[in-house]
C-alpha cells in the first residue's frame, strides 16, 4: 500500500528509523513512512492502530 504526502503529492518511504521525541521521553526508533521530499514522518503505528493518541490519553490522565 502506498502513503502520498498530503504537502507535495510524493510517495512516502517506508522506513525504520523514525526518532520519536514525547514529552520528555525519548521512545526507541519506530517503523514509518518518510516523505522523501519534505521529510515529514508518520508512525505506521500511529497510522494503522492509533495508537500513540491511547497512549497520550493514558499519560495525560496520570
Ligand atoms: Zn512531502
Amino acid at each position: 500500500m502506498a502513503y502520498i504526502c498530503g504537502r507535495d503529492g510524493a510517495e512516502m518511504e517506508e522506513v525504520y528509523d523514525i526518532g520519536i521525541k514525547y514529552n520528555e521521553m525519548e521512545l526507541p526508533e519506530a517503523e514509518g513512512l518518510r516523505c522523501p521530499e519534505c521529510g515529514m514522518e508518520f508512525l505506521m503505528e500511529d497510522l494503522v492502530t492509533g495508537e500513540l493518541n491511547d497512549a497520550e490519553a493514558m499519560l495525560e490522565a496520570k
